[in-house]
């Protein structure tokens, strides 16, 4: 199997603020996969604050490529991916493309999109949530009302503006709201109170709110919070959905945290058996890793995979929204296709 990389700088369409950090472009690297005389695509999104670069990831493929070069047949998807997880700790954006690139190689030969080949039902995707950035009162309104289509909208908290925030959204929509604290928040009674009047507002569920290794105190919250909390920075990986149970109500799977569709597909298993619920989300992304993710959607509760709907770049065209949830194709393996109309960069080869 040959791989073959090139860096994509993901453009915005609007910068992008959370409680912690604020950016106008995300750092990706685009992958291919050719075995046979068909390629598989893949991608990992690399956001700063999670630690990859152009360079680490370079030189995760670099060792990646060696061991690939070594293997012929993309079928043992499972043992070529513990094999790739094993080359390094870390790294999980670009473990993830790989993954990808795999997956679409094998899918793309059964001439079957994953969610077929899974054997689920691609009438039961979940609507998916619109992420709205922090802004002012005025921005975050006419934003909002230019989210009209969506039909479940996600803000990020964390901020001493936020309840101003929310009653700007709510004095322009009554799309329901899912919200996001990015572990912004700090005193337990402080986030009670916050979330017993988010409940008011016709908020679904709340993510996040403390530190990720806050169990604790996260525990205490649910015993008492009138709404779900669900876990993101601090489910990373399979290895942490069991100590969350009792904790968080439910998960956020995204794939360039848990190394791609084969490890994600095995939270989600371990996270029903524990009767937790799921959420899929994503990073800004191209519709590569979008239309990855869309695959394992039917099996989940809630949907955040606006990630390609948030940059103007787009190299492929997948999974799309329709009237607010996620629609799948029948392309085969992650089911997208490139657009000619985008400029590909050339792709590095070892
Ligand atoms: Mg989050």
């Amino acid at each position: 199997m040959l791989l073959r990389w090139s860096p994509y700088t993901l453009e915005l369409r609007q910068p992008f603020t959370t409680a912690t950090q604020s950016r106008t472009a995300t750092p990706a690297m685009l992958v291919e996969l050719e075995h046979e005389g068909l390629i598989g695509h893949g991608e990992a999104s690399m956001p700063p604050y999670l630690g990859e670069s152009e360079a680490s990831a370079t030189a995760f493929f670099t060792a990646a490529a060696r061991l690939l070069a070594g293997r012929s047949d993309p079928f043992l998807l499972e043992d070529v991916l513990r094999e790739i997880d094993s080359l390094a700790p870390g790294n999980t954006a670009a473990k993830a493309a790989i993954d990808i690139a795999l997956h679409d190689w094998v899918g793309r030969r059964l001439g079957a999109p994953w969610h077929r080949l899974w054997g689920l039902d691609p009438a039961r995707t979940p609507v998916t949530s619109f992420t709205l950035g922090i802004d002012t009162p005025e921005v975050v309104r006419e934003k909002a009302r230019a989210a009209s289509e969506y039909r479940l909208l996600k803000v990020k908290l964390g901020r001493d503006s936020d309840r101003a925030l929310i009653s700007a959204i709510r004095s322009v929509s009554s799309t329901p709201l899912i919200v996001d604290a990015n572990q912004g928040w700090t005193d337990r009674e402080d986030a009670l109170r916050q979330i017993e009047w988010l409940a008011t507002q016709d908020v679904r569920l709340v993510e996040q709110p403390f530190a990720r290794d806050r169990l604790e105190d996260t525990a205490w919250l649910r015993e008492r919070s009138p709404l779900p909390l669900f876990a993101d920075e601090s489910c990373q990986r399979l290895s942490d959905v069991p100590r969350l149970a009792g904790v968080f109500d439910g998960i956020n799977v995204k794939l360039m945290k848990c190394t791609g569709l084969r490890e994600g597909r095995a939270m989600i298993t371990v996270a029903r058996a524990l009767g937790l619920k799921v959420m899929l989300g994503c990073m800004t992304e191209t519709s590569c890793a979008i239309s990855a993710a869309a695959q394992l959607s039917p099996l989940v509760d809630w949907a955040d995979l606006d990630g390609a709907l948030l940059i103007r770049n787009d190299p492929f065209e997948g999974t799309r929204i329709v009237d607010g949830k996620v629609t799948l194709t029948d392309l085969p393996g992650i089911g997208i296709v490139r657009r000619s109309d985008v400029c590909q960069p050339s792709a590095v080869s070892r």
